[in-house]
């Protein structure tokens, strides 16, 4: 389904990194969901901000603009797709294993974990030593979209990636 200049378009905007989090890439988060190129020239973009009104986002999108113009891609077009909405399930695998090495741990997805449909703080392995034996702090860590943690076992404090 990538064509070879859809692939080379992902190359360049692989290179964005998300303010918040930055050893993300807009495309780890999978914020952006198409990337078109356009018979007329230049490029069409669908992407989703993972938080609407996160002053983050105008940053990305004049980011995505200018990495594209440089690498001859322009004129830029960006369509924000807002429905469905972005969910922490976007995630790719490789943006999961980013967040641990960084000692993030990744979301916990609902369909994983009961104890959120019971409205309880989900069961988070600790990305240190993978205990699950782990407490929640605070449900605000560094950012808004983190909560913070802390493993019984190995005694670290750690961030942990919410689910939205
Ligand atoms: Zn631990």
């Amino acid at each position: 389904m990538q064509t070879a200049e859809v692939q080379r378009h992902l190359e360049v905007l692989k290179q964005i990194n998300d303010p918040e989090i930055p050893v993300l890439s807009i495309l780890d988060l999978g914020m952006v969901r198409e990337v078109i190129p356009l018979d007329e020239g230049g490029t069409l973009v669908k992407f989703t901000p993972t938080y609407s009104g996160c002053p983050a986002t105008d940053l990305m999108r004049a980011q995505i603009t200018a990495a594209l113009t440089e690498a001859g891609f322009g004129p830029v077009q960006i369509e924000e797709q807002l429905f469905p909405p972005w969910t922490t399930a976007w995630i790719s695998p490789e943006g999961r294993e980013k967040l641990r090495a960084y000692g993030i741990a990744p979301p916990v997805e609902e369909s994983a974990d009961k104890n959120i449909l019971f409205g309880e703080s989900p069961q988070v392995p600790c990305p240190r030593c993978g205990s699950t034996n782990t407490r929640l702090i605070s449900q605000f860590g560094s950012t808004a979209c983190k909560a913070l943690y802390a493993c019984n076992d190995c005694l670290e404090p750690f961030d942990y990636f919410k689910c939205h």
